[in-house]
């Protein structure tokens, strides 16, 4: 479907990107489910009942929603132990070779980057700094710290990237139904990126504009020199 990619760029100034995927695997090295025990235990460390729901959740984000849900008193805390441990996991994670193409291809074609994350900015920032790679991004719109409604599929971090520029002269690419979910609502084109068995599936069924298993396509037709009409 890569062809496709050609048509879907043009006119395209803002390429907003997912963090977690497209850019580095930020639990390579600090797994997600480690990160989500370890935040049950400040939790409980702190003096608060462990929900009997949140035992098993071995996505830290997710549960960090569940906490939002069930105990929206603890969220700030919650939010701020996840924010430390996500920083900590940053400076584990593998990146993806792939996404250093992508960014030249902008750099060279007068693009903006953003990225567009339910991780946390700080997190995000501690990535890029220890990557090389804060110059090759213009802003980082990570969740809203202590409201994890505004995580995606909300459309909330999307439209702030997004500012005043119109969705037309944007897209966005993400790896989880959840961005094609947030693209939607948001009014802007997701590529999908399916960097693992299944996810072609997934997130042509979601509706992304178009799916590609590696970025290196992406890169090439934001390199193509007739996109810019
Ligand atoms: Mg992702």
């Amino acid at each position: 479907m890569s062809g496709a990619l050609g048509p879907l760029l043009r006119g395209v100034t803002r390429v907003l990107l997912d963090f977690d995927g497209p850019v580095c695997s930020i639990f390579a090295g600090l797994p997600a489910d480690e990160v989500a025990a370890r935040m049950r235990r400040r939790i409980g460390d702190a003096g608060h009942a462990i929900e009997r729901e949140w035992e098993d959740e071995g996505d830290p984000l997710a549960l960090l929603s569940s906490i939002n849900e069930t105990r929206p008193e603890l969220v700030a805390y919650a939010d701020a132990v996840l924010t430390e441990l996500e920083t900590e996991a940053a400076l584990l994670a593998r990146l993806n070779p792939e996404i250093l193409d992508v960014l030249d291809a902008c750099a060279n074609s007068g693009r903006t980057v953003l990225l567009v994350s339910n991780n946390a900015g700080r997190a995000i920032g501690a990535y890029l700094d220890r990557a090389g790679l804060t110059d090759r991004v213009g802003g980082v719109f990570g969740r809203v710290p202590g409201e994890p409604a505004s995580m995606k599929p909300s459309p909330r971090l999307l439209l702030d990237a997004m500012g005043e520029t119109a969705p037309e002269r944007c897209v966005f690419i993400g790896d989880a139904v959840r961005d094609v979910e947030a693209g939607d609502a948001a009014g802007v084109r997701t590529i999908g990126y399916a960097n693992k068995p299944g996810k072609v599936a997934k997130l042509t069924g979601a509706g992304a504009a178009v799916v590609v298993e590696s970025l290196l396509p992406l890169a090439a037709a934001l390199t193509s020199p007739d996109i810019h009409t």
